[in-house]
């Protein structure tokens, strides 16, 4: 059971999502295509990226995703995601809204995004992401999670 605690616990902050984003999309570290091999990245604030160690070429792990473009910060993404994956009820629009405190046009719309992303899937995001999970970083690896994040 992966509680709000938890939850609460592994994703204060955008930076902490990003964090969550960049190790379930490269694993097995990031490939910089400027220096054609896989380096260093550290966090950039200011751009919300990670920019290679050797050369600074940056790397937006959004990219792709359905977070992408999105003027809803990371963290209200992944308590959306929380709040459909692991309630016991389903969630409507009306009460994304209410939690969230965005516009019912952007509660819809986030919900049919991860919906559409949940479907016949059962991914749990959040049993992966949790470092209490023994077999969290094999299972972060599987192709099922960094698909459900990527745009089609
Ligand atoms: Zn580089």
């Amino acid at each position: 059971m992966y509680t709000f605690r938890d939850f609460q616990k592994d994703f204060p902050n955008d930076k902490a999502c990003l964090d969550w984003l960049m190790k379930s999309r490269f694993p097995d570290g990031v490939y910089c295509k400027v220096c054609k091999k896989t380096t260093k990245h550290h966090f950039v604030e200011a751009r919300k990226s990670y920019s290679c160690q050797a050369c600074g070429h940056h790397i937006h792990p959004t990219t792709d995703t359905i977070f992408e473009k999105s003027s809803t910060p990371l963290t209200s993404w992944f308590y959306a995601i929380y709040l459909l994956t692991q309630s016991e009820t389903p969630i409507s629009a009306k009460q994304l809204e209410r939690e969230l405190g965005v516009t019912y046009k952007t509660a819809w719309r986030m919900s049919s995004m991860i919906r559409n992303r949940l479907n016949d899937k059962n991914v749990d995001i959040f049993e992966l992401a949790s470092k209490n999970t023994p077999n969290a970083s094999k299972r972060i690896n599987d192709s099922e999670t960094k698909s459900w994040i990527k745009t089609p």
